[in-house]
């Protein structure tokens, strides 16, 4: 890896665009520390048992709920983001899965009893759940709290240290350590390393046992690479372009209500937001009309208002300036091709206050209703028949989720499995989300693997497959020696089990005959 590379990080607070800090990399010898601090922790954790992790988690949260207010400070002055959306998709979503991995992670790391087939009889099959060993986390920057504690936390929770390379724009720094110190935590368990590609890049050449990685397709698709290159196992959470189907029968006050919330909560800036929505056409200007009008009511930006105040606005600013730049084209592309502007369009000049922006009159040729904007903009479609909404809504590149909204549940439920994608909210968008008990993920370019939910703990874990026979004399039948009486035998049983019709006779009768053999042949 070229060192030269490596830059001094600048963080910006995007609301009146001053600077916060600025911190250096960490240089190649202060990352082979953080490793060997990781390593030494490897067998600490392994050994702690599951009921202690557990309790130091729920510590963390007692901490998050006492101490939330300056939380939400730190992550509204990084991020530029409503009150009220840094409190409901961070602090409180934290909570919420620490709330549900608190019920659940003793009983999923339990050793697991398995079937065990009937030519294996008298032995017992379990699953052991350990540890990977050292894990890395590589997050983005729109949750920058949520999406570094909540996976931090779960590679914990299964007896593996953590480093956590926040995202550059946003890392928050220090916040991580004052929480994890303020609640007691075991020092080293969670380490954040701070630095941007360069130091991910670093991080992954000393071969952590497992890469989870939020962030675009286009990084992932390197971090794959670059993981590939020592088989070192990845999860992939991507970019989306999530649509939402709306049909005729639907309730068009509290439907717009959901959409607006959908497309614009966090500014957008969520891989999850609406960011195509397909109307039924006998109800698509009504339903239009009456978005925009009311999406005009929203109140946004934090611009000449103290941000720190809880009196909030509806939506945040936009973070990053790259970010604003790919909004942008997004909108020019669609009006050199005829789209329609219907609200927003463009930020208030010099700053990142970019009003929720509607656009209507597109195709799927139009990058706006194609390519991820990751901003507050809906592009907005119309549709006859419940084939051409699926078709419309799978016709994409990613696959993270959907929503569906029909008082129909039966249609909406018909619709929700024909739609190729990780997440379907009926009635609701990003609700998926809201339930930690459901695994989060995408399919196609939106990425693989899932987190929370069950899988959340298991893609943490190595799975040990573990057979247990009891120590005698007996033989097993295809150990050696090999002899024609052996051969036919086992085919009889074999025949007589697995086939479609089962021969029970037959098969004990073998079956006797094999084990008697196995407790007298000798080699
Ligand atoms: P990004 O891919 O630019 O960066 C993500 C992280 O990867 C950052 O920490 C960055 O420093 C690091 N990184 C970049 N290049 C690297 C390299 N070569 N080696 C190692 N690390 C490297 O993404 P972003 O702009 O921070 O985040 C926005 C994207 O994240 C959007 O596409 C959004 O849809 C996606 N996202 C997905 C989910 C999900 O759960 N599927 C959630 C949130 C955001």
């Amino acid at each position: 890896m070229d060192t030269s590379t490596l830059a001094r990080v600048t963080v910006t607070n995007p609301i009146n665009l001053k600077e916060l800090y600025s911190f250096e990399e960490p240089t190649t010898a202060e990352l082979d520390q953080v490793f060997a601090r990781a390593r030494a922790m490897e067998p600490l954790l392994r050994k702690m048992s599951v009921k202690e992790r557990v309790g130091h988690m729920n510590n963390v949260r007692q901490y998050i709920i006492d101490n939330r207010e300056w939380i939400l400070d730190r992550i509204i002055e990084e991020t530029g983001k409503s009150r009220m959306d840094a409190l409901t998709a961070e602090v409180f979503e934290v909570t919420d899965v620490f709330d549900y991995f608190e019920k659940v992670t003793e009983k999923l790391l339990k050793d697991k009893s398995v079937y065990t087939p009937l030519p294996l009889l008298g032995k017992k099959s379990k699953i052991y759940w350990e540890p990977l060993g050292t894990v890395l986390i590589i997050a983005p920057w729109n949750f920058p709290f949520y999406q570094g504690i909540v996976p931090a936390m779960l590679a914990f929770l299964a007896g593996n240290p953590v480093l956590f390379k926040p995202s550059e724009v946003t890392p928050m720094k220090g916040v991580m350590e004052k929480v994890l110190e303020g609640a007691g935590f075991p020092k080293d368990a969670i380490q954040v390393v701070y630095g941007a590609k360069n130091t991910g890049a670093q991080l992954i050449e000393r071969r952590p046992a497992k890469i989870h990685f939020t962030g675009s397709v286009n990084t992932g698709k390197k971090i794959m690479a670059l993981a590939a290159q020592q088989l070192i196992p990845v999860d992939l959470e991507l970019g989306g372009k999530d649509p939402s189907l709306v049909f005729e029968d639907v309730d068009l006050e509290r439907t717009v209500n959901g959409i607006m919330w959908g497309a614009f909560t966090n500014a957008g800036q969520s891989c999850t937001s609406i960011e195509r929505l397909y109307i039924h056409e006998s109800i698509y200007q009504p339903l239009l009309d009456m978005l925009v009008e009311k999406t005009k009511k929203l109140t946004v930006s934090h611009a000449g208002r103290d941000y720190k105040s809880p009196a909030d606005v509806d939506m945040g600013t936009v973070t990053a300036e790259f970010q604003i730049r790919i909004i942008e084209d997004h909108i020019k592309d669609a009006v050199e091709r005829g789209g329609k502007v219907l609200c927003g369009g463009s930020r208030q000049p010099g700053t990142h206050h970019f009003p929720p922006t509607i656009v209507a009159d597109v195709d799927h040729s139009f990058k706006i209703a194609s390519v991820e904007t990751f901003g507050p903009v809906i592009a907005v479609m119309k549709f006859k028949t419940e084939e051409e909404a699926i078709r419309l809504a799978n016709d994409s590149p990613y696959g993270l989720s959907a929503s569906v909204w029909s008082k129909d549940l039966k249609r909406a439920e018909r619709v929700a499995r024909e739609i190729i994608t990780g997440n379907v909210s009926i009635n609701s968008h990003m609700l998926t989300e809201g339930n930690p008990a459901l695994p989060f993920g995408g399919i196609k370019d939106s990425g693989f693997g899932r987190y929370k939910g069950e899988a959340g703990i298991y893609t943490f874990c190595n799975s040990k497959s573990v057979l247990i026979d009891v120590q005698g004399k007996k033989i097993e039948p295809h150990w050696y020696p090999f002899t024609p009486e052996k051969y036919a035998l086992l085919t009889d049983l074999m025949v007589a089990l697995f086939s479609k019709s089962k021969n029970w006779v037959k098969f004990a009768v073998s079956g006797l005959k094999i084990d008697n053999i196995g407790t007298k042949q000798k080699l």
